[in-house]
């Protein structure tokens, strides 16, 4: 019998923000049972979810358990900024750019796919519009350099036949209230999510459909039995006849594509609802986000009431833990950059607090692949998001439930014909080099 315990189990750093500027979640369902399912899903952020919605799809009468080691939303899947991006967004790149025009054409297919999958979870489980808003985001420059990225971004769209539309310092202004672009790119296509609210009534919806979510219930142990895999929480135990693991860099917490995966934490920071005196200051638009045109810059994001108050969010720092677990330290460094590139951008707002600071964990490989895929008899990967999670991981969580249910698609397709990931470095070289990296890459992007 193959059982394998895990290592490590989610740390965060600073509170879940998005779920916090909501209202109040209900009591968790914790596991306290033993019980018998047809599919078990470990983990319920984009992957997980997006699993448990297709597999109730192709299976409606089936019994479906989804375990989630913390509250919905508590994980990156409710710590990101809410982009879900439809065209390439290669954050290794200088410009966001792809490869190739066929490789970039395939990719907008599968990443369209998962936002109209999410689209359609809205629809069917009436999720607050608010939390899913199809406006499109802009590319903000803040210097010379960063203006040429957008242009060369702007070529590369217009060769793979992607509209796009140049925004002068001006436009910038008007949309933002910030003087601080001197130019920008807007496209389309991407939707602005609120994260926690998306995350949490997904998980309502599916509730809804029958889908049986414990939260709080975190998987210790999976071990292979007869032909099926046995999953134990502190409280409970899950016999299944296939189970996914949607866990994300937790894979390797299980023993998994040990030193292929590379642990990077982003931070962010929220400000406190804004009162009609500093919304005056500000002036703009009420929602928008601004990506950097340097994939290294920072992220800047403008939420109203609807969204959780009239806030800013601003996304900058990265390091790499292969450990899975960054400081206090960590976020508190984090967060004075954090003050100091708003208030660059907002001169006006110097006296508006951060009410929330916070770090998330991603999970990339060397190679830019995702683990989907069978590990074992019955039990498949839908993990590592690459950054992109929003429709990656929604896109890694169908493809799972369709290898175990024997569809096929083009994006099971997609994920099944990719190689593994490539192996590190040794851990004192991979993690000097990734962090030397990374603080050379912000300190070069640092004006945007
Ligand atoms: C600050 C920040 C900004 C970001 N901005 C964006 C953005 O704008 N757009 C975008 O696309 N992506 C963004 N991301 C990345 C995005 O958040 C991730 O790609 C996404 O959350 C990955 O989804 P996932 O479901 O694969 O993994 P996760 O969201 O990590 O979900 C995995 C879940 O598994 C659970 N788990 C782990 N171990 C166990 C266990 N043993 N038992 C049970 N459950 C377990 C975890 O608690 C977690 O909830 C950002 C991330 C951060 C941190």
């Amino acid at each position: 019998m193959t059982t394998r315990t895990a290592r490590r189990l989610p740390v965060h750093r600073g509170p879940a923000a998005w779920s916090a500027i909501l209202p109040g979640q209900e009591a968790p369902d914790v596991l306290g049972t033993t019980l018998t399912a047809d599919f078990a899903v470990v983990g319920a952020g984009f992957a997980g979810l997006s699993a448990a919605r297709r597999l109730k799809q192709l299976h409606p009468g089936a019994r479906v358990v989804v375990l989630e080691a913390g509250r919905l939303a508590e994980g990156a899947s409710g710590r990101n900024s809410g982009f879900m991006i439809d065209l390439p967004h290669d954050i290794s790149s200088e410009d966001y750019a792809g490869q190739a025009v066929e490789s970039d054409r395939a990719m907008i297919a599968l990443n369209r796919a998962a936002i109209d999958f999410a689209r359609q979870a809205v629809e069917d489980y009436r999720i607050d519009p608010a939390f899913f808003d199809p406006c499109g985001k802009v590319n903000g420059a803040a210097s010379a350099a960063a203006d040429a990225h957008n242009r060369s971004y702007a070529d590369h769209l217009a060769r793979i036949g992607e509209a796009s539309e140049a925004l002068d310092a001006d436009a910038m202004h008007e949309l933002t209230g910030s003087r601080h672009y001197i130019s920008g790119l807007y496209t389309p296509g991407t939707v602005m999510i609120q994260p926690a609210g998306y995350i949490r009534r997904l998980g309502a919806g599916l509730r809804r459909d029958r889908v049986e979510v414990y939260e709080n219930s975190p998987v210790t142990q999976i071990a292979r039995t007869g032909s099926g895999w046995v999953l134990t929480t502190h409280g409970g135990r899950v016999t299944a006849g296939t189970a996914i693991l949607a866990n994300n860099g937790h894979l390797e917490s299980f023993g998994f594509a040990t030193r292929r995966l590379m642990h990077i934490f982003l931070y962010a920071s929220i400000t406190v609802d804004l009162d009609d005196d500093a919304l005056a200051k500000l002036g703009g638009r009420p929602r928008w986000g601004i990506t950097p045109s340097d994939p290294m810059g920072t992220t800047v994001r403008r939420i109203d009431a609807a969204q959780g108050g009239n806030r800013i969010i601003t996304r900058t720092c990265a390091s790499f833990r292969p450990g899975m677990e960054v400081s206090t330290a960590d976020v508190e460094r984090a967060a004075a950059v954090h003050r100091r590139k708003f208030d660059d951008r907002f001169p006006a707002l110097k006296d508006v607090r951060m009410e929330h600071s916070w770090a998330g964990h991603l999970c990339l490989s060397r190679n830019g692949v995702s683990v989907m895929r069978e590990l074992e008899p019955g039990l498949i990967a839908a993990c590592v998001d690459n950054g992109l999670g929003t429709t990656r991981s929604t896109l890694a969580g169908i493809a799972a439930a369709e290898l175990a249910s024997g569809e096929s698609s083009p994006i099971s397709r997609h994920f099944c014909a990719k190689e593994a990931p490539l192996k590190l470095p040794p851990p004192p070289i991979a993690e000097i080099g990734a962090n030397a990296y990374l603080r050379w890459r912000e300190w070069r992007a640092s004006k945007e």
